[in-house]
């Protein structure tokens, strides 16, 4: 949305910028050091610095330490409650070391956008006590405050938090991996039946290959191998991009798909980078004969997208050459043999699944 005369006046990049590209705050970590500031204080979900400023002084930042978000609207409010608690408490600390008379918190951002306040105390004889901080405007570099004294803030201020833990209930489950139920195994071995099962019963999403496979069929229409293949390469990046969403919103979801571990062990990888979880993997296995004989006796029932009737080869090729292996995932695994459904204890898995998700309770 434009006001004013219709320029937009933001830089070209701002959006890309604004979701995390080239971020400066992720890529550095939790540094003890930023330009101009030193770390006083290291929480759950925030760390704390303050700048080497005579004037204002005690002019903190507080940065969130989390994934990268650039407003305070992309957390959830377990996140929202932990980040509040730490500033809270830094702003205490400020407060009590520096006696101002009226704190001012801002979160900008508009240089860097990954969400972080400066905290400016404002004191008793300050020229311009009835406006926002007037040197946040102005492009001249701040008085230096001498390294003696500025070492004595940094001691006085951690000690203020030193003997206080910031630790509420919610910063501690914030750190908790999420339990995920990660069904895979190769083609024909039931698992779309069994994580439909325990989504089913464990009132859990279920994040499953055909069911996204077969919309894109429907949305660009079914045709040969090759059109098939084509098609699928769109799926297991919406499984990954779907589980992302369920796991920013810190929640249990069952994921099933024929994962080869070529691929998926990095991309599992770099979602538990991001959204720490822990896995039950059930790996759905049975003899390749009996795979290859449910595969060919199902496929008239499936999607015609599939073309499973014209690539029963293939399958045997990729069985053979042991492409659907267990996954390397953060977490437990089980096997699962579903030589028989009949002797299958389904009861068992999904009593298994269910401890698994209760683990993120309590
Ligand atoms: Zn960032």
């Amino acid at each position: 949305m434009l006001s004013g005369d219709g320029q937009r006046t933001w830089p070209i990049d701002w959006e890309e910028r604004r979701k995390g590209v080239g971020c400066v705050a992720c890529a550095d970590g939790r540094p003890d050091r930023i330009p101009n500031g030193r770390r006083f204080f290291s929480g759950q979900v925030a760390d704390a610095y303050l700048v080497s400023t005579s004037r204002p002084r005690g002019y903190s930042i507080v940065t969130w330490r989390g994934r990268h978000v650039a407003e305070i609207t992309e957390l959830t409010p377990t996140e929202a409650g932990s980040f509040l608690a730490e500033l809270t408490a830094v702003c205490r600390a400020v407060e009590a070391v520096y006696r101002p008379v009226k704190l001012n918190l801002m979160a900008l951002g508009n240089g860097l956008p990954h969400l972080h306040f400066h905290v400016v105390p404002r004191y008793a004889d300050d020229p311009d006590p009835q406006r926002p901080p007037r040197f946040l405007l102005s492009d001249d570099e701040l008085p230096s405050i001498g390294e003696e004294e500025f070492a004595a803030d940094l001691a006085s201020l951690r000690g203020m938090l030193g003997g206080q833990q910031v630790r509420s209930a919610a910063a501690a489950n914030l750190r908790r991996p999420i339990p995920i139920v990660v069904v895979t195994g190769p083609p024909a071995s039931g698992k779309s039946t069994l994580a439909a099962t325990i989504a089913t019963r464990l009132s859990l999403p279920l994040i499953a290959k055909d069911g996204i496979k077969e919309r894109l069929y429907e949305a660009f229409g079914s045709g040969d191998r090759d059109w098939s293949r084509w098609l699928g390469r769109g799926t297991y990046p919406l499984i990954y991009h779907f589980l992302e969403i369920e796991l920013r919103a810190g929640r249990s979801v069952v994921v099933e798909g024929t994962f080869g571990p070529e691929s998926a062990d990095a991309e599992f990888a770099a979602e538990h980078e991001r959204y720490p979880f822990e896995a039950l993997q059930l790996y759905c296995f049975a003899p390749d004969d009996v795979l290859l004989t449910r595969y060919e006796a199902r496929a008239p029932d499936r999607h015609p997208g599939h073309v499973d009737g014209s690539i029963t080869d293939e399958v045997r090729v990729q069985l053979q050459a042991n492409r659907w292996r267990p996954l390397s995932l953060p977490g437990r695994l089980v096997e699962v043999d579903t030589s028989s459904f009949e002797a299958l204890d389904v009861d068992g898995v999904v009593a298994l699944a269910a401890a698994h998700v209760a683990t993120a309770e309590g």
